[in-house]
């Protein structure tokens, strides 16, 4: 899928040497904040909205510190007596993608946002920052939350849920739940069916098969008014619970929601780092945004590599490594090296798969276009599943990306 992604992130990945340990800090407990962030091309604001509280913290509870990747925003969990960072997370955003659009030269538009953060014991101070394609802080909110405010509201389980595969021990595993869109009572069964299919086509997917014993899947059944998902373009509108629709962007195939506290009421109290839409619908589409969300069309005959490529993106903060020929786009800009760890500027391809192109490793080498851009960004290998539905395995330099995010969410220790 065309993520008309424009942006990158700040620099990260540090950590302190003195890591607190997560009982120290945090209760097993989580506190989901809600955000709107609204903007234009030109600029971007952040204004918090409500907080939460759920049972049970189903994030990491090792590297608390540290960042993943760089994303396209961070979270941070800071002590406000001496500013030490005590939990951090990256992310990117569909607002973030929007500002790239020709929409947004005319039009300051807002957007909802969903985080989780660990319960913390005392008062905390929480920083949420945005970053442009450049690198550059675009904006930022700092504010207290006071775990003791009588406005925080518990939520509790709003519907019936299965577990797909695993279970328990939801702190050193990681945790998917799968939802669906368009589902109504009569199509549950279809969506029970349907969830269990997305645990296959993952798990039976190198390298996430080697992977098996780290990961928890939770189907959670929402049902909708209407089946199916709404469809713009023909003028086809649907009542579904995340409102899911193609036409985003009025890109025909990209499918996606902007309904995210929605999609979060319907999933409160079941722990989880990671969130899977089914969409109910056969028409080819999708979309993948990193530690937001993964929305595939549930009945589309490439449902099983188009969720293994947008998980990619949402869970490891792959980069597409497709490209247009004569298109230029200035999503990657020059000077500027991407976060996502599939493709390179060569401003710092140390920090990329250089190891991996001096040991000579089979299928690696250093191929010109991706990230859309058919000149000045490089990607790994000649194809990979991050370039084409067609391509039956990831690229060596994306398997060894998997792998390093799946160590990193399940060490007990911050390293
Ligand atoms: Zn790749």
């Amino acid at each position: 899928m065309k993520r008309l992604l424009c942006i990158l992130t700040a620099a990260l990945v540090s950590g302190t040497a003195f890591a607190r340990d997560f009982g120290e800090v945090f209760e097993n407990a989580t506190l989901r904040l809600d955000y709107v962030f609204t903007g234009n091309s030109q600029s971007s604001q952040i204004a918090f909205l409500a907080a939460y509280k759920t049972k049970v913290w189903a994030g990491r509870r090792g590297n608390l510190d540290r960042l993943p990747l760089g994303g396209n925003g961070r979270i941070e969990v800071l002590d406000p007596e001496n500013g030490e960072l005590l939990y951090c997370n990256s992310f990117s955003t569909l607002f973030q993608e929007w500002q790239c659009t020709e929409e947004a030269t005319r039009v300051t538009k807002g957007f909802e946002n969903c985080f989780q953060v660990p319960w913390p014991k005392k008062a905390v101070d929480i920083r949420i920052t945005l970053t442009d394609k450049y690198r550059r802080e675009s904006a930022s909110l700092t504010h207290t939350i006071d775990p003791k405010d009588i406005l925080i509201r518990p939520l509790k389980t709003k519907n019936s849920w299965r577990q797909i595969h695993g279970g328990g021990g939801c702190g050193e595993k990681i945790d998917v739940v799968i939802v669906g869109d368009g589902y109504t009572s009569r199509n549950i069964k279809q969506f029970w069916a349907d969830a269990s299919r997305t645990v296959s086509v993952l798990l039976g997917h190198h390298p996430f098969d080697s992977l098996a014993g780290r990961f928890n899947f939770i189907a959670v059944a929402a049902v909708s008014d209407d089946s199916g998902v709404s469809v713009p373009h023909e003028g086809k509108w649907v009542n579904t619970c995340m409102s899911s629709h193609f036409d985003t962007f009025y890109t025909e195939r990209y499918l996606t929601t902007s309904s995210i506290r929605n999609l979060w009421f319907e999933i409160a109290g079941i722990p989880f780092e990671q969130i899977i839409v089914l969409s109910n619908t056969a028409r080819y589409g999708g979309g993948g945004i990193y530690n937001s969300l993964t929305l595939v069309a549930a009945g589309n005959n490439k449902f099983a590599p188009v969720t293994v490529h947008e998980f990619g993106h949402a869970f490891a903060g792959l980069a597409d490594e497709y490209f247009y020929d004569d298109s230029y786009s200035d999503n990657y800009p020059d000077g500027v090296e991407p976060w996502e760890p599939n493709i390179t500027t060569r401003v710092d391809f140390e920090a990329k798969w250089k190891d991996m192109l001096d040991a000579a490793a089979e299928g690696v080498g250093l191929f010109e276009g991706g990230g859309y851009r058919s000149k000045g960004v490089w990607r790994p290998a000649a194809d990979c599943r991050m370039r084409t539905n067609e391509c039956e395995d990831f690229c060596p330099v994306c398997k060894r990306a998997i792998v390093r995010m799946v160590d990193f969410l399940t060490s007990e220790k911050s390293e």
